[in-house]
């Protein structure tokens, strides 16, 4: 059985006090949400910190509204949501489900029931980036001698390369990209709104561009008027899995014709990937088959994965294409059951497009 190391472990009850405790010594400190994916790095040696800050008794965490602006207007369905409002929660939200399906969707492909019971829309975007020669025992990893990422100097993956390349497996974190949202962070020292687009890094080592004696408190979703979204996901098990490859798109549609849209891609580098190029050939145009096509390819082009999670990359890599067509034509407004169906028994094989 694998324990866990010794922490000093504190339980603040507000912000402020959760800010002050981790600007003790940052380095050395994390925060602890649902712990579903920090405790099992922790008995795997992979994290050790000396302290954790646990969220879950932080109240002001857990709320998920619409926002002042739009209670107020009384129009629109921005809406913020806690960091530690629990996937769960979000997934059973109306809000979410009505104003953003690309969200609902991603939420609830989530890992298991369980999981989702106890694990945080916080925890999700900060979650740690993945690698087969990294989410191991701390033994299996010492037979090898370690990798760049924790203890060791090298890459096994691509071993000339300066940089670990450690797979983004969060499933939220493209979709909050593709829908413009924006995370605050508060620290000590102050507080600051980021768009998720900048939240995120392409290194496997620093993902995050979070300093590491803040915490993110909130996400602000704006409005999603006369906007749709969709996620679609390429996992092993069908019950529950990481991403290996993923689409999220969302879309402002006037009838067939989109007027702009948002096209970015998980699992595929260290980061949720934006594809600008299937954007520009997204801008009002009909969604014919033909621009649907193009979109994919473009976003294939930009897609990297690395031989370094389930499933053989080239595929994986052509796998992109699939995924964006799928989620242009439910944008569109297709009957996709049968895709979403072949897709979770993995006889949609091979890519619809190109
Ligand atoms: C079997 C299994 C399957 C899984 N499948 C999936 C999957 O399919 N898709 C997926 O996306 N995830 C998956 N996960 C990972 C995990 O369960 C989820 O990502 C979950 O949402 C993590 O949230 P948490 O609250 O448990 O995070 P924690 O484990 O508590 O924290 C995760 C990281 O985020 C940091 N953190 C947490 N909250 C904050 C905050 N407010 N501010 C700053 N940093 C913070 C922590 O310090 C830690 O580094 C899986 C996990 C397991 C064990
Ligand atoms: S990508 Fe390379 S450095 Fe990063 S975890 Fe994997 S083997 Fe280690």
């Amino acid at each position: 059985m694998m324990r866990l190391p010794r922490f000093r472990f504190v339980a603040p009850r507000t912000v402020g006090e959760a800010a002050a405790a981790l600007a003790e010594a940052p380095a050395e400190t994390m925060l602890l949400a649902g712990g579903t994916d920090l405790l099992p790095n922790m008995k795997r040696r992979q994290q050790v910190p000396r302290t954790l800050v646990s969220l879950r008794h932080v109240d002001a965490l857990r709320a998920l509204a619409p926002s002042e602006a739009v209670r107020t207007a009384r129009n629109g369905s921005g809406f913020d949501i806690g960091s530690g409002v629990t996937l769960t929660e979000l997934v059973r939200s109306p809000l979410v489900r009505n104003a953003c399906a690309g969200l609902w969707q991603a939420a609830a492909q989530v890992a298991t029931p369980h999981l989702r019971n106890m694990g945080t829309i916080g925890g999700n975007l900060c979650l740690d980036t993945r690698c087969t020669y990294y989410d191991q025992t701390y033994e299996w990893r010492q037979a090898i001698g370690f990798c760049m990422k924790k203890a060791g100097d090298i890459c096994w993956v691509a071993t000339s390369s300066p940089r670990c390349l450690a797979v983004s497996s969060t499933d939220t974190a493209p979709v909050l990209q593709a829908l413009g949202a924006t995370v605050r962070l508060v620290s000590a020292a102050g507080e600051r709104n980021v768009p998720v687009a900048d939240l995120f890094a392409n290194d496997g080592i620093h993902y995050l561009t979070r300093r590491p004696d803040e915490i993110l408190t909130q996400i602000h979703v704006p409005d999603q008027t006369g906007w749709r979204s969709t996620y679609w996901k390429l996992r092993r098990r069908g019950s529950f899995d990481f991403p290996v490859v993923a689409a999220a798109v969302a879309a402002r549609l006037d009838g067939a014709r989109v007027l702009e849209a948002r096209v970015v891609l998980g699992a595929v580098a260290s980061r949720p990937l934006t594809s600008s190029s299937a954007e520009a050939i997204l801008r009002d145009v009909d969604l014919t088959d033909e621009v649907i096509a193009s979109a994919a390819d473009a976003a294939y082009e930009i897609a990297k994965p690395m031989d370094n999670t389930d499933f053989e990359l080239v595929w994986r890599k052509r796998m992109v294409r699939t995924l964006v067509t799928c989620a242009l034509r439910e944008l569109r407004g297709d009957d996709v059951t049968p895709l979403r169906v072949s897709l979770a028994r993995q006889t949609l094989l091979q890519p619809l497009a190109g």
